[in-house]
């Protein structure tokens, strides 16, 4: 037992701890946006990689408490210690298992890394316990990859492709704006970032699962993936991890045939919008451009968070019976709100008129600085601060 007030420790672009009552009030809060009454649940069986944070936990819960499904989840996060707390994830895991448990649900985890051939035979068998599944969700955001075959490891990492590219960018602490450079990757680095994010590894668990036949007839496979608007195409969609995504597009085209002839199912790439989350606050540029779009997109009433863009791509593409509708490239586009031509013209007006004199009233910052805190558990509404709570959290 180890009580402890916890206020939130932040360096740059990371939060060193998180606050267990704060994470669970998120979940809760998620959970009440897309639940439906059980008599209205379709059930289903879910697996999603990337579970316990992010767009991969929305996923969870939408599937969960909006459909009725059973699920596995796959995450790598760290349980507390005597001296500090439990990562974020770990504190969002406890608290779907016990919300999903306590409504009848069937809620597997798996801690570790889901790139080992451990991971994967372990997954095998919690799926193994809910029966096939209907879905498959890949939600990884990782930095390095060892190839459980070669031994192998890989890393990931954000630099241009071709040119050096400069882009503006801010200290999101402060809203000073300034500008960096990322120079150009070298084929070793460009492999090594594909390597890592593109879909070497969505093809092994798809082909695993296949092979031990627990992906049910019709069964759906889907791998989120990022564009973002053309402000932002230098030091993404055209650097190292574009390249990456490309890959894993192409990977769910060629299991997406796959998989039509082997149990009628599809693989597709599920394209998402701009979101806070642990892994875009480390992308230079792109905190500070989400900070503008937040803006845009609530002053156009399109603004959603990662549970509203997981309920919509779950009601109007995925859900049982929906047909998805794919774009030009075979895709679903659940970043179109944000993608409209007004919406990014009035982003792109506000971006190039910025300072760091102006930047507080132009971009949102503090709403920003509100989402980044919030993802681990802090300035969450309700939630008593002073209190000391118990950091130990033992998962369900
Ligand atoms: P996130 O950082 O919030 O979550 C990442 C998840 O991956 C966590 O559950 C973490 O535990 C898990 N994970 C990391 N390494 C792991 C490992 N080795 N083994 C097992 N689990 C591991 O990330 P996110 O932003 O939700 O990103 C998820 C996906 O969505 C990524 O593919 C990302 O490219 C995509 N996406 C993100 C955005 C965005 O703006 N955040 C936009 C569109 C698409």
């Amino acid at each position: 037992m180890t009580v402890d007030v916890v206020t939130p420790r932040i360096r740059g672009f990371i939060c060193t701890n998180a606050h267990p009552e704060g994470c669970a009030a998120e979940v809760a809060r998620q959970i009440a946006h897309v639940r439906r009454d059980p008599s209205e649940w379709p059930g289903g069986n879910l697996l999603v990689l990337g579970s316990s944070a992010g767009y991969g936990l929305a996923t969870r819960i939408a599937g969960a408490f909006g459909y009725g499904m059973d699920s596995v989840g796959v995450f790598y996060e760290r349980p507390a210690t005597d001296a500090r707390t439990a990562t974020a994830g770990w504190y969002n895991t406890v608290a779907f298992t016990e919300a999903a448990k306590a409504a009848g649900l069937e809620a597997l985890n798996l801690n570790g890394d889901a790139f080992s051939a451990e991971v994967l035979e372990a997954a095998l068998d919690a799926v193994r316990r809910i029966g096939p599944l209907d879905y498959v969700v890949y939600s990884l955001a990782a930095p390095a990859r060892t190839d459980p075959v070669t031994g192998e490891t890989y890393r990931s990492v954000l630099k241009a492709v071709g040119q050096p590219v400069t882009m503006r960018t801010a200290d999101m602490s402060t809203g000073v704006l300034g500008e960096i450079t990322l120079e150009p990757a070298t084929p070793e680095e460009i492999a090594g970032t594909v390597a890592v994010m593109g879909g070497a590894d969505l093809e092994r668990w798809t082909l695993a699962l296949l092979r031990e036949g627990l992906l049910a007839k019709g069964a759906r496979v889907v791998a989120y993936s990022y564009i973002g608007p053309e402000l932002t195409w230098p030091i993404y969609h055209h650097g190292t991890i574009g390249h990456a995504k490309a890959d894993l597009e192409r990977t769910c085209r060629r299991l997406d045939a796959r998989l039509q002839e082997a149990v009628g199912g599809h693989c597709w790439v599920s394209v998402n919008k701009s979101m806070v989350t642990q892994a875009a606050a480390a992308i230079p540029s792109v905190p500070l451009y989400i900070s503008f779009a937040y803006k845009v997109m609530k002053e156009h009433g399109v603004h959603e968070g990662t549970i509203e863009q997981i309920d919509r791509l779950f009601r109007d593409h995925l859900g049982p019976g929906r047909e998805p509708r794919l774009d030009a490239e075979g895709r679903i586009r659940i970043d179109d709100l944000e993608l409209r031509d007004d919406v990014q013209a009035a982003i792109e007006a506000l971006w190039s008129q910025a300072t760091s004199a102006n930047v507080a009233d132009l971009a949102d910052i503090d709403e920003y600085q509100l989402a980044f805190r919030r993802l681990f558990g802090f300035d969450v509404p309700g939630v008593d601060y002073d209190r000391p709570v118990e950091i130990d959290r033992p998962m369900p």
